[in-house]
């Protein structure tokens, strides 16, 4: 399984995936159908999957007209989104399995950014670990809790932290990585790891590269989002539970303060 990622809108990312051998595809969160469908035709691909991860517009607008272009295409997405996503035709709960080019994915159910949000994890028979978590989790961020509650976006995010293997490659639908961790770097001003990270981003943005996917790895080491247990950042801000933690680096990031971006 081969995957290619496409950027549209502002700083959306769409994700194809290519079962070489059938000459099919699935596209992850299509934003928008017409950039998905030009890729299909230029590399002569029939798209028979849609994966949702969620039913915000910047993920789902696509969905109709691709169905209309490919009929038998399946719609998937998580049973919570029911009426939400356009098209649907398959309801997903934790633990479900979904084939794709002869791999399998794990779907897990984390809610935080939405009460429906599910991300597809594909531990590939080559040996790759790849999770399309749409909005859950960023380089340095967490998705923003429009509607569920901080105690369910940490349950959501310490099962993937502690999960999942340390080679898994993030794949996250924006391109946010250079505005978070200059907002980390705020928040943590000594922490020579971020201003690295901070500045591989710049450089990387610079150049027109694309910062996701990502490790999970670093991101553990890294992204304050991630270390909540951490006995510095603990002792930074002054607090004794993970949750405490975890909470005040979220709000931190709704109330941010002033940075420029230099890109
Ligand atoms: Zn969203």
């Amino acid at each position: 399984m081969e995957i290619r990622m496409l950027p549209v809108l502002n700083d959306n990312y769409i994700f194809i995936l290519i079962d070489e051998l059938k000459q099919e595809a699935a596209v992850v969160d299509p934003a928008l159908a017409e950039p998905v469908l030009k890729f299909l035709k230029s590399n002569k691909l029939k798209l028979t999957k849609i994966f949702n991860t969620h039913h915000h517009f910047d993920h789902v607008s696509g969905n109709k007209e691709l169905s209309r272009a490919f009929p038998n295409v399946e719609v998937y997405g998580g049973i919570n989104d029911a009426e939400r996503i356009p098209g649907q035709t398959h309801y997903l709960k934790q633990g479900d399995l979904v084939a794709f080019a002869a791999e399998t994915a794990t779907v897990f159910f984390v809610p935080g950014h939405t009460v429906g949000h599910i991300c597809y994890y594909f531990p590939l028979k080559n040996g790759e670990h790849h999770l399309f978590v749409g909005d859950t989790l960023f380089s340095g961020g967490c998705g923003k809790l429009f509607e569920g509650t901080m105690q369910q976006m940490f349950a959501s995010l310490k099962f993937l932290r502690d999960f999942l293997p340390n080679e898994t490659l993030i794949w996250c639908a924006h391109e946010y990585t250079v505005e978070n961790y200059l907002i980390l770097n705020k928040l943590e001003p000594d922490n020579l790891a971020i201003t690295t990270k901070l500045n591989e981003a710049i450089e990387a943005r610079k150049k027109n590269q694309f910062t996701v996917p990502f490790s999970l790895k670093s991101e553990k080491e890294i992204s304050s989002f991630l270390r909540w247990d951490d006995p510095e950042l603990k002792a930074k801000l002054n607090l004794s539970t993970d949750f405490e933690v975890f909470s005040y680096v979220r709000k931190y990031r709704d109330n941010p303060p002033k940075v420029t971006s230099p890109i």
